[in-house]
């Protein structure tokens, strides 16, 4: 198995597609997991939104396998962004892996491959590494609450800081002046009190981390013995098992990571990587973090995809699994069966369901004032009835794509505040889907192909 860099990986964080939701800063629920009207830009929808903090606090608290959510609703009722609030409620360090079912179509692989990748995405390792002795001068070092941090780059000095202070120590000679008071030798060991910035000299070369841990949380420590410096902090890493896949499947290598285009890893390449994960467990060196992965338009797999999520499940480093769909009794991809949302019933008796609500009409008008906050967009308290109304006719997201629009509507006629003039405007410009369908009932026989009516051309 090729070394792993771990270094290289650090800053490789999740992209998340945002836009749409990018009001969206969390599920907006209080410490008791109830859900506040308004917050962290989520409003409305509150037995989704508690529903959804219950599985964030699932996964949050720990190793369980097996378990499947469904969100069903009509369109436009924040299953995404509920999705994306549960996301931003897990924090950076628990992997969040999305994808739409339609994506699995399009990839240059198998979609059970694509489905296996999206699931690795999800779950993630913690790797914790130990202190090391960092050859030759020493250099930069910087502590801060709670933990000191380690050698960051050598440019010939040292830099201490503390929330309270910062000094900086000139290594190029044997003395190091601390503070103007201490003088402080290299080889010896330096305490820094975090809430005086006091440094104390404790002696010379701690040898284990033991002791350092000893003298209890406020203090923190250097050692410098000539020319090398001891780290002492562990440093932990966070990567997802499909980064550590791709980096060490010999065919695509790390660059991939960056290109998207990883191909198809091969299975002996993903046995290794859990046998050397599960050893780096049982040694105390990783942690696997089971996360969560999303599925939008989840009507969209077929029968194969599902009978392989049926399986991935149960694996017992799974991450939750979260579904979406839209959709009501439908046929199943690949079959001529038809079953609620398109979902085998097998696979559906394993979820848990969710439901979204339509939005009350001070929803609407609370989603449209984020939303115009959101892209920096004033507007007058009549063009905002206005656009709720419009809201409540059509959609809600229909009504949101308006208030970009009339933002530039306002701003060709030099305005500064988007008013009901504005609104009506690009209400005229842009059809909704009612009035996109009426229009097409009226003039279907215009149109391509609809020279002849069903039927008539017909030969027998
Ligand atoms: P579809 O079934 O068509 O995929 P959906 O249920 O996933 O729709 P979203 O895309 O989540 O709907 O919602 C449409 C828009 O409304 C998005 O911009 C979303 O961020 C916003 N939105 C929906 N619900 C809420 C909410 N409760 N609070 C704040 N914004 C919301």
């Amino acid at each position: 198995m090729a070394e792993i860099k771990l270094s290289d990986m650090r800053d490789l964080t999740r992209i998340e597609r945002i836009g749409a939701h990018s009001h969206i800063r969390g599920l907006g629920l209080d410490s008791a997991l109830e859900p506040r009207s308004s917050s962290e830009g989520m409003v409305g929808q509150t037995s989704a939104r508690k529903a959804a903090g219950i599985i964030v606090k699932m996964v949050q608290e720990g190793k369980i396998a097996g378990r499947a959510v469904l969100l069903a609703g009509q369109p436009g009722t924040g299953k995404t962004a509920i999705a994306m609030g549960m996301a931003k409620s897990l924090g950076q360090e628990t992997p969040f892996a999305m994808l739409a079912g339609s994506e699995l179509f399009s990839l240059e692989m198998s979609k059970t491959e694509a489905l296996m990748q999206a699931f690795r995405k999800a779950i993630g390792v913690r790797i914790k590494e130990e202190t090391e002795v960092i050859e030759g001068e020493v250099v930069e070092v910087q502590i801060d609450r709670p933990a000191v941090a380690g050698a960051a780059s050598k440019t010939g000095k040292m830099t201490l800081k503390t929330t309270e202070m910062e000094t900086v120590y000139d290594l190029g000679g044997k003395m190091i002046e601390a503070l103007g008071k201490e003088k402080v030798q290299s080889g010896d060991v330096i305490a820094i009190d975090k809430a005086s910035g006091k440094i104390t000299k404790l002696g010379r070369s701690f040898s284990r981390s033991r002791d350092y841990d000893a003298m209890g949380p406020q203090t923190k420590f250097v050692q410098c013995p000539d020319g090398e410096l001891q780290k002492r902090k562990e440093v932990v890493h966070c990567v997802t098992l499909h980064e550590i896949d791709v980096i060490n499947s010999r065919t695509q290598g790390f660059l991939a990571l960056f290109t998207g285009d990883t191909g198809e890893i091969r299975a002996e390449v993903r046995e290794q990587i859990d046998t050397k994960v599960a050893e780096w467990g049982e040694e105390g060196k990783a942690e696997i973090i089971p996360g969560v992965l999303f599925i939008d338009e989840v009507h969209m797999l077929d029968i194969e995809c599902f009978s392989f999520l049926n399986r991935a499940i149960e694996n017992d480093m799974a991450p939750i699994l979260v579904v979406a769909t839209n959709r009501g009794i439908t046929s199943i991809r690949g079959t001529n069966y038809r079953s609620p949302h398109g979902i085998p019933i097998d696979f559906l008796d394993r979820l848990l369901i969710i439901s979204t609500q339509p939005y009350t009409p001070e929803d609407i008008r609370k989603i449209l004032d984020i939303r115009s906050q959101e892209e920096d967009i004033e507007m007058s308290e009549d063009a905002k009835v206005l656009l709720t109304k419009i809201g409540e006719d059509t959609s809600l997201r229909y009504a949101i794509n308006l208030i970009t629009s009339a933002a530039l509507a306002c701003q060709k006629r030099k305005g500064k505040v988007v008013e009901m003039e504005d609104i009506s405007r690009v209400y005229e410009l842009f059809y909704d889907v009612k009035r996109s369908t009426q229009y097409l009932m009226e003039y279907q026989s215009q149109y391509m192909f609809s020279e002849v009516p069903a039927g008539e051309g017909d030969e027998d």
